[in-house]
Order: structure tokens, then C-alpha cells, then sequence
């Protein structure tokens, strides 16, 4: 992995290195603590293309035979994630969220409910209800996180 991705913003909109916030878990040097943790790691994951981690951190009784290789040929342009809602219950909990992309030159989200569950003391993935999106406002905030107004950011790559 080159030096400019570990010591870039992370993907994940965290606003801090990638170093310092994804990376020592797609290393496994560390486990997520929360459902939302390992939610925008499995986000940035899909970003920088770590497609063993989405396996591994995807429970295997909800898998359905999925490989990283299956991952690998995913071409998605991905622009920003905005968390929205992170319930907890004790060893189960939720992530909804939009995980905004482009596409032939549209931009669109996955919005989601995900369900995550506490096993020996590791927070896997299990399933996610998927939810149809509306694009910000153009006055709103840009999805990717720069801190310019969507119609001065990202809605450019629309046309
Ligand atoms: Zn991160
Ligand atoms: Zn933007």
C-alpha cells in the first residue's frame, strides 16, 4: 500500500489519517469496538479495495457463498459516507446510512439499514435492508466531506 493512501484523510469521513483510524483494522491490528466502527471500516475497505476484510468481517452465516474476488469486480466510484442513525441493543446493533457513488454520471446512494452482531467479542456484519435515497440539496453540505456545498462539489461530476 502506498504512503499517500495511510497518510491521507481516511475514506470514511472520520477527518483523520487513514493511519489512525481504518488501517489498523483492515491490518488487524485492532477490532472494531462498535457497530459504526466497523461499519466505516467495511466502507473505506470497499474505497481502497481491502475485499478480504468485507469477508471477514461479514458473518458466515449471512455470506451466501460471497468471495473478495466477487468484491474485486465491483467498479464503484465511490464519494462519501454519511452515517444517519447507529442504534445499539446490547450484542446486536444498527447502522443506517447513505454510501454515495457515481455512476455512468449520476450520483446515487445505497442507503441502508445494516444489522451487525456481537460475536466473542467481534462486531460482524449480517444483513442490511436497503432503502430508496433522494440527492442533498444543492445548497446542502457535499456528501464527500469537503466542506463546500454539494452544487459546488460533487454535483459538477453529474454533467
Ligand atoms: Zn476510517
Ligand atoms: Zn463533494
Amino acid at each position: 500500500m502506498n504512503a499517500n493512501i495511510t497518510t491521507a484523510l481516511c475514506p470514511c469521513g472520520s477527518k483523520t489519517t487513514y493511519q489512525q483510524c481504518c488501517q489498523p483494522l483492515h491490518n488487524q491490528q485492532r477490532l472494531a469496538t462498535s457497530p459504526v466502527e466497523l461499519m466505516r471500516s467495511r466502507y473505506c475497505a470497499f474505497v481502497i479495495g481491502q475485499f478480504d476484510y468485507l469477508i471477514s468481517t461479514h458473518h458466515l452465516d449471512y455470506r451466501q457463498g460471497l468471495t473478495a474476488s466477487q468484491l474485486a469486480s465491483n467498479k464503484t466510484h465511490w464519494l462519501g459516507l454519511q452515517i444517519i442513525n447507529t442504534p445499539l441493543f446490547d450484542t446486536r446493533g444498527e447502522v443506517t446510512f447513505k454510501a454515495w457513488y457515481l455512476e455512468d454520471k449520476q450520483i446515487d446512494a445505497i442507503y441502508e439499514t445494516s444489522s451487525f452482531v456481537l460475536v466473542d467479542g467481534c462486531w460482524l456484519y449480517t444483513h442490511g435492508q436497503q432503502m430508496h435515497t433522494r440527492l442533498p440539496g444543492r445548497n446542502d453540505p457535499c456528501i464527500c466531506h469537503s466542506g463546500k456545498k454539494f452544487k459546488q462539489c460533487c454535483a459538477k461530476l453529474c454533467h
